[in-house]
């Protein structure tokens, strides 16, 4: 269920997408650590990615194709794919969502 006080549920109705369909939406991450840095923002909201099983199997699929489809149609053939989990991870936005990261020569500098 969407959680009105959560900003990627509200990035998810409303952002400015790169695509969006099938319950998933691309955004251009605002502080962007890469030369194309996106995050793939499922509409079911969960915590963390620890609660990843709140997700069927079917949609879990879906999200990960979504991911790869992203960045295939952002032009990356290499990039790399980052989940932060809980502040200790790195956590800042409390609902599940997906890094790609891209656009350099080698991978090499990046967080
Ligand atoms: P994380 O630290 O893994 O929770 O990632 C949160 C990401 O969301 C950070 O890279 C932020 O730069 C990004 N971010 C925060 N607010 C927005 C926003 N309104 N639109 C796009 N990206 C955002
Ligand atoms: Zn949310």
């Amino acid at each position: 269920m969407s959680q009105p006080e959560c900003l990627f549920c509200r990035l998810y109705d409303e952002g400015d997408h790169v695509r969006k369909h099938g319950g998933f939406a691309a955004v251009r991450d605002i502080n962007p650590k890469a030369p194309t840095h996106l995050l793939v923002i499922p509409e079911r909201h969960a915590d963390t990615f620890r609660e990843v099983g709140e997700f069927s199997s079917e949609e879990a699929k879906q999200m990960l194709e979504f991911v790869a489809d992203t960045a295939r149609e952002a032009g990356l053939e290499d990039y790399r794919v980052i989940v932060n989990v809980g502040p200790g991870g790195g956590q800042t936005v409390f609902h599940l969502h997906w890094h790609i990261l891209g656009g350099t020569p080698t991978l090499a500098g990046f967080e």
